[in-house]
């Protein structure tokens, strides 16, 4: 599974180098957040025991490791990587799914702040196109389920 998610040879050259780890702020605040661990891991076909970790949701996805690699790869893609497995396998934070479902019901991750907007002069947010979201969200749900009928299997 990990590996229809990774590019285990960038991940190897990723491994014997760690130049990032010095800019990746997560890295700098956060105790014990170690990408590096989790290459090493997954490399040696460990990676399940990160699935329960806290650190893999600890990714701020700020793509400062993409951005300076020079293999424009990252230790953002492991975390993403392990991400996947995780909620494929059901393993997330709940606020997490708080979040999913919010967007599912209403296109939005969160109400904007219209007092904070007012005090810096922002216009008024456009429309989430929370209609056409959900016309397209049930589409893809009947789509699924067409598939999972007609392979015997279930996505989820
Ligand atoms: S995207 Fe990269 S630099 Fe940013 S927090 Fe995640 S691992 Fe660190
Ligand atoms: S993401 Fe790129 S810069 Fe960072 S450790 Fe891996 S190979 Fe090196």
């Amino acid at each position: 599974m990990i590996k229809s998610n990774l590019d285990l040879k960038l991940l190897e050259k990723c491994a014997g180098c760690g130049a990032c780890y010095s800019i990746c702020p997560s890295c700098v605040i956060i105790p014990g957040y170690d990408p590096r661990e989790v290459i090493k891991d997954i490399l040696a076909g460990e990676f399940d025991k990160w699935l329960d970790s806290k650190h893999i949701w600890q990714c701020l996805e700020c793509h400062y490791c993409l951005e300076m690699c020079y293999q424009h790869y990252g230790f953002e893609n492991a975390m993403t990587a392990l991400r996947t497995i995780a909620t494929k396998r059901g393993k997330y934070p709940p606020q997490v799914k708080r979040g999913w479902d919010m967007f599912a019901k209403s296109s939005r991750l969160g109400e904007p702040a219209m007092p904070a907007r007012k005090k810096f002069g922002l216009p008024e947010p456009k429309a989430s196109g929370k209609d056409e979201f959900l016309k397209l969200h049930e589409l893809v749900l009947k789509a699924r389920e067409a598939e999972a009928k007609k392979t015997g299997t279930d996505r989820g």
